[in-house]
């Protein structure tokens, strides 16, 4: 019994894990092939993609009874276009990317994707419909490129390192022992915060989904890597549907509608110059961002004086 419940046990645990951090997703569906939350109704058909339009329709969310966590949000992101989640720790920002993604289904309201309610699709069909470049991505014990394929199995190597070209990692990859053969992973070559996340964008970039969801690293990077994974992922985005959960909100200033949430509810919504003239809870982040980054100037100044 013992034996057999440890490694269930095991799974259980990090299912949740991935659930609460939004830790790499669609790796988790191919970890456990199984799925608790949501279940397909029996006469499920597959979702029929055109541009990916995304409308969210007065969606409550709680995940235990007694505590409301989303209230009533509505918002609707057109073909190509892309709108940025900002809010407080706790806010729900990252609820609403799980619900899109099906991770669970709304209480009330409906996510429509293309005219379809996601309750009445194919789990998968809309999963192959999304990508998602997570905070943090698991990497698979196995070679770089095959870490890098899984966006695509079927793609040719050619397309791999036109990817991991994109995503600015090729060349990085060129200086490993065995280029694109080498093992990496929790037993292999132990990559960074930011080759991991350059791989995540490649694969999602050999994916071509129409619709991106993109959990910004909390993370520090330096100045230069985190510009350059910047342009990487503003080609992951261009031209797809895109939410993102934006920690950073100098990379959101074009977005073109931004909701900012707290408790749960959408209490500002608009473009960033909106916004700001607003001089709301948006203009007093974007205040505070900006002492931050005074902050980091003045303190790296000191150490360029030593
Ligand atoms: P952060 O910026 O810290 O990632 P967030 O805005 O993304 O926060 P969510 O992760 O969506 O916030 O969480 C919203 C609320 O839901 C929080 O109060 C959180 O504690 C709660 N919550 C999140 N996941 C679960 C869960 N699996 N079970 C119960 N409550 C949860």
């Amino acid at each position: 019994i013992i034996q057999l419940y440890v490694p269930l046990n095991w799974f259980g645990t990090y299912y949740r894990a991935i659930q609460k951090n939004f830790v790499d997703m669609e790796n988790m569906f191919d970890l456990l092939k199984e799925e608790k939350e949501v279940v397909d109704v029996p006469e499920a058909g597959q979702l029929v993609l055109k541009k990916g339009n995304i409308e969210v329709h007065n969606v409550s969310f709680s995940y235990i009874p007694e505590r409301i966590v989303l209230r009533n949000i509505s918002f609707s992101v057109p073909p190509g276009k892309t709108v940025a989640l900002v809010g407080p720790s706790g806010s729900g920002k990252s609820t609403i990317i799980r619900l899109l993604f099906r991770f669970y289904d709304v209480d009330t309201g409906t996510i429509i994707v293309d005219g379809q309610n996601i309750k009445t699709v194919k789990q998968a069909s809309l999963r192959k419909a999304i990508g998602v470049v997570p905070q943090d991505t698991v990497l698979f014990n196995n070679t770089i490129k095959y870490n890098i394929q899984y966006g695509r199995i079927s793609a040719p190597d050619a397309d791999i390192v036109t990817a991991a070209r994109n995503a600015d990692i090729h060349d990085k990859i060129l200086t490993f022992p065995d280029a694109y053969e080498t093992k990496v992973g929790e037993r292999g070559l132990k990559l960074s915060g930011g080759e991991k996340q350059r791989v995540a964008i490649a694969r999602t970039l050999l994916k071509a989904p129409t619709i991106v969801l993109l959990d910004e690293a909390t993370s520090a990077l330096d100045t230069q890597t985190e510009r350059n994974i910047q342009a990487a992922l503003n080609k992951v985005c261009s031209n797809r549907t895109t939410i993102i959960v934006a920690h950073r909100l100098s990379t959101i200033i074009h977005a073109d509608e931004i909701l900012v949430l707290k408790d749960g509810e959408i209490v500002e919504r608009g473009e960033h110059k909106d916004l700001i003239s607003l001089n709301g809870v948006y203009a007093m982040m974007w205040q505070q961002q900006l002492k931050n980054e005074d902050i980091k100037k003045d303190e790296s100044g000191n150490l360029d004086e030593k």
